[in-house]
């Protein structure tokens, strides 16, 4: 590919990328610090087999922007960070590198947070705190925030919720069906709370003793993974990959809303256009799922006041997230412009405020 840092289609004014090699470990990591400006950066860190490191440059890039506007969006005192480990998470996974990596994110002084994310789990981030204290999303101590999913799918219900208000007119979802790909960590609980709510549900995994689990006690029905998009439901709920609204199924789609947990949905950001011409209403992942990453923060407000894990905090923050979509939904239907757009200029808007104000302070 030959592309270097500042040439890259991905860069976007970062503020720090840090690389760190460890030769007895063998790590090969890429910290992406997009932006301070509301706070700490904060985002996962992926471990993924990447073919170059230009591809893994690229990824950290893109995905460290998404995490200044998913904080923003979400109104957190953070800026947005991300880091990527090169390597196999099947295979290549020892303490040592963990280690190795959480000395790399020491380094950086608290400018950067990590977290779990693909191929990277609690305790795989529980390593790396041995060696600093700049990691979030830990299962042991007061501050600590647990599994963010429950707060993550109470979100794409309210979402839901919000929706059905808007398009259907009706304070629950009796009455309508709602497909949901994928019922993993998010897409369980969201299915459980979709089906008390009155929604009809068709479903599908690839995890087939999950599949007919969640089904049974939700009194869904079933189709085959590649089904899904042909359901005839009035609400598409991804809830398993990124990128499954694209150019393919954008034609055998004949919902009236997209809402679910999944990140990046769109393949690209022309599909958010096509979805608003078509009049199906796209609630912007990052806005929907964005209880995932509140939860999260809860556990550095936590540790910035010396508290405990405050549900009451995550709680104030979703209601202020749902706000921040109604915002969405009625400036798109207003300025006639794709819910994507409108979610990225609040974001920029945010990050551009707190921008103005440090530079004044300073
Ligand atoms: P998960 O791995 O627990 O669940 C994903 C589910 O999707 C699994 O059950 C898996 O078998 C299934 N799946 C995989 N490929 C599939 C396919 N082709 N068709 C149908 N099903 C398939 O993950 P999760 O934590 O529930 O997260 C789900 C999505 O939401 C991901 O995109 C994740 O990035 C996003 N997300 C999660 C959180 C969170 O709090 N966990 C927060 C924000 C965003």
């Amino acid at each position: 590919m030959g592309m270097t840092l500042f040439d890259s289609p991905s860069f976007a004014n970062h503020e720090a990328i840090h690389t760190a090699f460890d030769e007895k470990t063998g790590l090969r990591a890429i910290i992406a610090v997009h932006s301070t400006a509301r706070g700490p950066a904060v985002g996962g860190t992926r471990m993924w087999s990447y073919a170059s490191s230009a591809e893994a440059l690229e990824d950290v890039l893109r995905l460290s922007k998404g995490m200044s506007y998913k904080n923003a969006v979400a109104d957190l005192e953070m800026g947005g960070g991300k880091s990527v480990i090169i390597g196999d998470s099947k295979t290549q996974k020892t303490a040592e590198l963990f280690q190795a990596f959480g000395r790399a994110v020491a380094q950086l002084g608290g400018m950067y947070y990590a977290a779990e994310d693909v191929g990277v789990s609690v305790a795989d981030i529980a390593e790396a705190r041995k060696v600093t204290p700049y990691v979030l999303g830990l299962n042991d101590g007061a501050e600590a925030s647990g599994d963010p999913s429950p707060v993550t799918a109470e979100g794409v219900f309210r979402s839901t919720l919000a929706v059905a208000r808007r398009l259907f007119n009706q304070d629950d979802l009796t009455g309508l069906t709602v497909s949901v790909q994928g019922i993993g960590h998010v897409g369980g609980y969201l299915a459980d709370k979709l089906h008390k709510a009155g929604a009809k549900l068709v479903m599908t995994d690839v995890n087939t003793v999950l599949l007919e689990e969640v089904a049974a006690r939700t009194s869904a029905e079933i189709v085959a993974p590649d089904a899904i998009y042909d359901v005839k439901a009035d609400i598409y709920a991804p809830c398993a990959l990124g990128a499954t609204l694209n150019r393919q199924t954008l034609d055998r789609l004949t919902v009236k809303a997209v809402v679910g947990a999944a990140n990046n949905q769109l393949a690209t950001p022309d599909i958010g256009q096509a979805l608003f011409e078509r009049g199906v209403l796209y609630a912007p992942d990052y806005v929907v799922n964005g209880g995932g990453i509140i939860n999260v923060a809860s556990e550095l407000k936590a540790r910035e006041t010396g508290g405990a894990y405050d549900p009451a905090w995550v709680e104030a923050k979703l209601s202020r997230l749902m706000e921040t979509l109604q915002e969405v939904l009625d400036r798109s239907a207003a300025e006639k412009r794709p819910t994507h757009e409108i979610a990225d200029a609040i974001a920029e808007a945010r990050i551009d405020a707190a921008k103005a104000q440090k530079a004044r302070a300073a």
